[in-house]
């Protein structure tokens, strides 16, 4: 099944910068892709594209069949991670988590359930009542990945989501990255100029080139250890 779809999609910014030009990718369920390029070949522009985040300018983008910004409206079948944790200081992290289901509405204990079941699987459930300040970089970016996970969507999108991490808290939440894809039934698009990165936590990788931003080249990878 295809979850993400890119059909001949342009965007100019401003009528002049041209961010993506003749973008064409189809991902299917299941499936862990990375966007790679250097900076400014558009890798944001597509991945935010698909969050329903600045619209196509032709051809066009969907998300399970849907037009993103549906998606996002009607669903929670799409989360998106950003390079900042972006979390709320003033509430613990269990609070953080459960932020998104709290607007979603619905039973208030299943809420709490699910938020301490995410948050056991990045290891940090003995950090419940933590507030932000009180936590490393890595942890904060660990509660992000939890609160995105809390509504349990299909699809993840993360944008650099480790770039701002020292090199071994990184590796460290790579590995877990994998351990997450692998046990919880999701389909995974990512964002890096890492080569390393999107090498070791890719089954697809997807080559960007700048200027105009084009898609150059799908790299298929077979990783080291299969999913369950
Ligand atoms: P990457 O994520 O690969 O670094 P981006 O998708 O952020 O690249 O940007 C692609 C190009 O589009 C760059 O030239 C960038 O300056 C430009 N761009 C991105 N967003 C905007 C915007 N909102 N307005 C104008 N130009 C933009
Ligand atoms: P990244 O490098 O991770 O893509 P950027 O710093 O390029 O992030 O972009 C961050 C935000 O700034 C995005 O919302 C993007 O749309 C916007 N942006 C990027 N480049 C430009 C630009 N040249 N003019 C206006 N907005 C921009």
């Amino acid at each position: 099944r295809e979850v993400v779809q890119f059909q001949q999609v342009d965007k100019v910014f401003n009528n002049e910068i041209i961010a993506l030009s003749d973008f064409d990718l189809s991902i299917r369920e299941g499936e862990l892709v990375c966007f790679l390029g250097p900076s400014g070949c558009g890798k944001s522009t597509a991945l935010r594209m698909v969050a329903g985040l600045g619209e196509a300018t032709a051809g066009s983008v969907n998300v399970f069949g849907n037009h993103p910004k549906e998606m996002i409206k009607e669903t929670n079948d799409i989360a998106f991670v950003f390079q900042d944790a972006n979390l709320l200081p003033w509430r613990t992290v269990l609070d953080n988590v459960l932020l998104p289901l709290e607007l979603r509405g619905g039973d208030k204990k299943e809420h709490k359930k699910e938020a301490i079941r995410v948050l056991e699987m990045v290891g940090l459930k003995d950090y419940l009542k933590a507030y932000p300040r009180q936590l490393s970089g890595g942890m904060k970016m660990r509660v992000s990945i939890a609160r995105a996970l809390a509504a349990k969507p299909k699809l993840l999108l993360m944008d650099e989501p480790f770039a701002a991490l020292d090199e071994i808290t990184r590796q460290t939440l790579q590995m877990e990255l994998l351990d997450i894809w692998q046990k919880e039934n999701m389909t995974i698009l990512f964002v890096t100029h890492n080569v390393y990165e999107a090498v070791f936590l890719s089954t697809r990788i997807a080559v960007m080139s700048a200027r105009p931003g084009r898609l150059t080249s799908l790299i298929d990878i077979d990783l080291p250890f299969p999913r369950q």
